[in-house]
């Protein structure tokens, strides 16, 4: 299957979609990227692109802030998407994942006066978190503070603290670790944002500690409310009420909904997959493969039902 990436304004195969070892983002971290669900959807032989316009704004308000100026408007950049989805022409659950990073081959450690491109490439990529329930535990590495690397913004190199957090997690024999805040309050996964339930409340932390503002995240926050009549509480979530949640799941778009069934040494009450969670993990899953026609604004086909 051929596979095809945008780098530098052109279409190229993905074997010769390459960049020079000076790139500053390769040495300084300095890009900022998304990840973006194609979902199969078997009876309409279609790839749906999950809330593909909202990733786009994420990502140019992003690389405004580490001072760059992308080239392309929201609506050219899901354009390019789909047409990398149909000119890949895969017909599974796909990954997309733009980049924009600053291209300049040379050193300095700096935001201005240098160059940047947009790159995107697309990926055949199933289940990420690939189990009923997942074991999660309280990371010993923190969340940064928005003044410390804003996790608001999806910037490369402060992965590198979610690439600590998740390893320290496999290694300890948990699928997922929970960062907290500076100040000790639930922050978020690795790669998920983070919701718990508690006496038929459902509460996820606010923006302001320390986390992404997850598209799943709203789109949960928003189904619970339209769907289920369930408004959400953002408030900050201490790391004891983690452990005393009568039900706790993750969002994102790797990872879906997941539920979670212990936290630490803690099992919690739901003991693996919820009733609230089991509700909005199925909703969700309906509408992100197009099957819930009040919601196929969020759904872009690739291939527009013309050539499967
Ligand atoms: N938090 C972090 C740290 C993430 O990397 C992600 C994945 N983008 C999320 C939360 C979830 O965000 P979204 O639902 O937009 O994928």
């Amino acid at each position: 299957m051929p596979s095809f990436a945008f780098l530098k304004g052109q279409f190229v195969p993905l074997e010769d979609a390459k960049i020079g070892i000076m790139t500053h983002a390769l040495h300084y971290g300095t890009a900022v990227f998304e990840g973006i669900r194609g979902n199969w959807n078997e009876e309409a032989r279609e790839v749906y692109l999950f809330r593909l316009e909202e990733h786009y704004q994420r990502l140019i308000s992003g690389a405004r802030i580490l001072k760059m100026q992308p080239d392309y408007t929201v609506s050219r950049l899901c354009e390019i998407t789909q047409e990398l989805g149909r000119k890949s022409g895969l017909k599974e659950d796909i990954y997309i994942r733009p980049l924009a990073y600053k291209s300049t081959e040379g050193m300095g450690v700096r935001l201005h006066e240098l160059e940047d491109d947009l790159l995107v490439f697309v990926i055949p990529w199933g289940a990420y978190l690939d189990m009923e329930s997942a074991r999660c535990c309280i990371s010993t590495w923190r969340r940064p503070a928005d003044n410390t690397i804003p996790p608001a913004i999806k910037i490369a190199g402060t992965y590198v603290n979610n690439a600590f957090t998740k390893t320290e997690a496999i290694e300890n024999g948990f699928d997922e670790g929970i960062m907290l805040t500076p100040d000790g309050y639930v922050a978020e996964g690795s790669g998920e944002n983070i919701f718990i339930i508690k006496n038929g409340k459902l509460i996820t932390p606010p923006i302001y500690n320390s986390i992404l503002a997850g598209i799943t995240r709203d789109t949960v926050i928003t189904l619970a409310k339209a769907e289920l009549g369930v408004e959400t509480e953002e408030r900050p979530i201490t790391r004891v009420e983690l452990y005393q949640a009568d039900e706790c799941f993750l969002t994102g778009t790797a990872a879906h909904v997941t539920p979670v069934s212990e936290i630490d040494s803690y099992r919690l009450k739901s003991d693996g997959v919820g009733l609230f969670t089991a509700r909005i993990r199925k909703l969700y899953f309906d509408i992100i493969r197009g099957k819930h026609p009040g919601y196929m604004k969020w759904c872009t086909p690739v291939y527009g039902n013309k050539t499967t």
